[in-house]
């Protein structure tokens, strides 16, 4: 059984990296974070869907890149990251869900972060490529985040979300065909980050996402404590 975590005021998670592929569960696990270490969760997806519902000019920039699986262009994501980090919540940490994607985009956060308290951690989440595919095409999401899948984690009601009853929804780009691109985009530019991290000894580690979400939240947890040399770990 997993132990219950130092409280936030003698653990400090610092700055933390998800890294893998479309659909390995970043953002599940970030959400799990979140609650457990009381850090934020910062996606550049979500980011970026929400300039795109505000309809701000980044927001119609990357809307076309996003529908057909392309990287939005690392300056203006970098920009959008660096103004969110700005924000005091992040302050003892925070979570950082897809994103760096490029290796440019990682120079950049290793450069912002050189003052940091702590130096940033990798934790990369690996599953294998046909169960992407159903968990990325399966990908159901209510409007206030919760994430369901209707082939491994079906809501109660068909469509309808368990816990506040609202419409599920599916992204744009979670179909098969822009699935393909997303993993292109992943292959040709996010794994050279990988091993951006992992060659830099001591703040990567990787675990296995093909199992049960809360052991993978247990692994994630583990790997942290691990890198951050907490004597829990
Ligand atoms: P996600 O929600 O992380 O799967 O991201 C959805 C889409 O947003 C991606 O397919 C990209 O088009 C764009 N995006 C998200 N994060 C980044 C990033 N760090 N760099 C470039 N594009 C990104």
């Amino acid at each position: 059984m997993p132990q219950p975590l130092p409280n936030a005021s003698d653990f400090l998670p610092g700055p933390v990296l998800l890294l893998g592929a479309p659909g390995v569960g970043k953002g599940t696990q970030a959400q799990l974070m979140m609650a457990e270490f009381g850090i934020p969760q910062v996606s550049t997806g979500d980011l970026l869907r929400e300039n795109r519902r505000n309809r701000t000019p980044l927001g119609m920039t990357a809307d076309e890149l996003m529908n057909t699986g392309q990287l939005v262009p690392d300056n203006l994501v970098n920009d959008m990251v660096s103004a969110r980090l700005q924000e005091p919540d992040t302050q003892h940490g925070y979570i950082l869900d897809g994103f760096p994607r490029t290796l440019n985009q990682a120079e950049w956060l290793d450069r912002q972060l050189v003052a940091y308290m702590l130096p940033v951690v990798a934790i990369c989440i690996k599953v294998d490529e046909a169960t992407l595919l159903k968990r990325i095409t399966g990908r159901r999401i209510s409007p206030a985040g919760a994430i369901y899948n209707i082939y491994f984690n079906p809501p109660k009601v068909e469509g309808i979300c368990d816990v506040d009853g609202s419409k599920l929804e599916q992204r744009s780009d979670d179909t098969e065909e822009v699935f393909h691109e997303r993993m292109k985009a992943f292959r040709s530019k996010t794994a050279a980050v990988i091993d951006y991290y992992r060659s830099h000894g001591g703040r990567f580690c990787e675990v296995d996402g093909d199992k049960p979400v809360h052991e993978v939240t247990h692994e994630i947890r583990k790997s942290l404590l691990s890198l951050r040399h907490h004597p829990e770990a």
